[in-house]
């Protein structure tokens, strides 16, 4: 059986459970300081607070070996006010409820920061792909679909990949999707192969508009990016690509890592090399013997800071050793709220997650019109209008933490939510 992607087989160390919990409370409570900020009333946090839809199902595969497996699934739908919701679909062994049910609520501010006419929503299977044959996955990926066609379709809930997730898997879930439908449903779901109607630059586009925030970061603190150190945790799609951008940009990439383990060279890491060796699940390390930990290589000195693996990596345990002077976080929900008034009374600039990994939602967006419109734009279009979307929702943030006086995640708070906020008033809800 030929597996879906190169696989380096090695024991998954990855996160603890417990933790992705707190990732829903703590989002509940910047959510309420974001309301009040805003002079909304009480029940506008009320209805925000959590997804107005979520979905359990459980998803019988038969395995390559005869038996039956039971996975269960889930698909969350935080507020559907604005438009169709939208978001990733998570593989992995960690996938709970409250993250999925938190993660939905990210992508609401995220499409709010973006401007796009879409509310948040996101999905997750417990399972581990990395142990699983291209078959089983086919078989999941169908089931999936099968389990949650109810909730979701082009102009209801618009799923994409995430962690652990790639094109095939949405080619399989777009075709199963069709075949229930009886029509072709490109428009069913984002970060499809080209050939299905995926869009030009869609797989760069997380790392595209990270580089542009670190752009925008280094400028507001006079940092040249030519030369300037950067570390980056995690090499799979957002991490790899964006420690490309940054080394063709004149940046030195010091270090960066992988579930098993990281590298840091302070005279910059051979980045064509490692893209080359990585595989796809964004792991390189278990080539190298002179491996230092996830934990060592957050602490170690450096101008820019990038988590992008997995959350809760930046805590009250490490955020006084943080020697960057800016964190832009590429991955989701990595600093802990604690840990973000550490570095902000340290005077650490924090791109937050909301806006800095808004790039994948903004060009599965533009994925999306291609399909409704059958129509197809140049990877310089794309690459353009993403540009500038970006650019906006920096300044607009930025801006908002100036005039409010607050941290740049609490003013990305008050801004996603507007949206929603004002569509959810609008309608009538609240
Ligand atoms: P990916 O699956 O392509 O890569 C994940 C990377 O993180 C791999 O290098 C993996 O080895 C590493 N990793 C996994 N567990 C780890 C651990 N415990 N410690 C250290 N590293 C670990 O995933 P991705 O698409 O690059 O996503 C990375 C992050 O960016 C996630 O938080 C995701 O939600 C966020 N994000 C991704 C996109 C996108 O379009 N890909 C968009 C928005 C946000």
């Amino acid at each position: 059986m030929t597996a879906p992607f190169k696989s380096n087989q090695v024991q998954n160390p990855d996160g603890k459970q417990g933790e992705t919990l707190n990732l829903l409370r703590s989002t509940q409570l910047i959510i309420k300081e974001a309301v009040q900020k805003l002079g909304y009333k009480n029940e506008m946090y009320e209805l925000l607070k959590e997804p107005v839809r979520a979905l359990t199902v459980r998803i019988p595969v038969r395995m390559d070996n005869g038996t039956t497996k039971i996975f269960t699934g889930y698909r969350s739908q935080h507020n559907d006010a604005v438009g169709p919701t939208k978001g990733g679909v998570r593989f992995h062994p960690e996938v709970n409820e409250g993250e999925v049910k938190a993660l939905s609520i990210w992508m609401s501010l995220k499409c709010g920061i973006a401007n796009l006419p879409y509310g948040g929503g996101k999905g997750g299977i417990i399972c581990d792909p990395r142990d699983m044959s291209f078959g089983e996955l086919e078989r999941l990926s169908r089931g999936y679909v099968r389990a949650i066609s109810q909730i979701v379709g082009p102009t209801k809930d618009i799923p994409a990949p995430d962690v652990y997730t790639n094109s095939q898997i949405m080619a399989w879930m777009m075709d199963e999707y069709s075949c229930l439908r009886e029509f072709d449903s490109p428009g069913f779901i984002t970060g499809k192969p080209l050939v299905l109607g995926g869009s030009q630059g869609r797989e760069t586009a997380t790392a595209r508009g990270v580089t542009i925030c670190i752009e925008k970061a280094a400028k507001k603190k006079d940092i040249d990016l030519q030369g300037a150190g950067i570390v980056i945790q995690g090499f799979g799609n957002a991490g790899s690509f964006l420690a490309k951008f940054m080394h063709d940009l004149g940046a030195k990439v010091i270090g960066i890592s992988d579930a098993y383990g990281a590298l840091y060279d302070p005279e910059g890491l051979d980045i064509d090399y490692l893209l080359d060796r990585r595989d796809s699940f964004g792991t390189v390390t278990n080539l190298f013997t002179n491996i230092i930990t996830n934990q060592e290589l957050l602490e170690k000195e450096c101008d820019i800071l990038v988590p992008a693996a997995i959350a809760n990596q930046i805590t009250v345990q490490n955020a006084h050793r943080i020697k960057a002077s800016i964190v832009v976080e590429a991955a989701n929900g990595p600093t802990t709220l604690e840990a973000t008034k550490i570095l902000d009374e340290k005077g650490v600039l924090i791109v937050p997650d909301i806006l800095a990994s808004t790039g994948g939602v903004t060009v599965s967006y533009f994925e999306w019109v291609q399909n409704n419109q059958g129509y197809y734009w140049s990877e310089e279009e794309v690459a353009e209008k993403l540009r500038r979307v970006m650019v906006d929702s920096f300044e607009t943030i930025y801006q908002t933490s100036r005039a409010h006086q607050v941290d740049m995640r609490l003013a990305a708070y008050m801004v996603g939510i507007r949206k929603t906020a004002e569509a959810s008033h609008f309608r009538g809800w609240v």
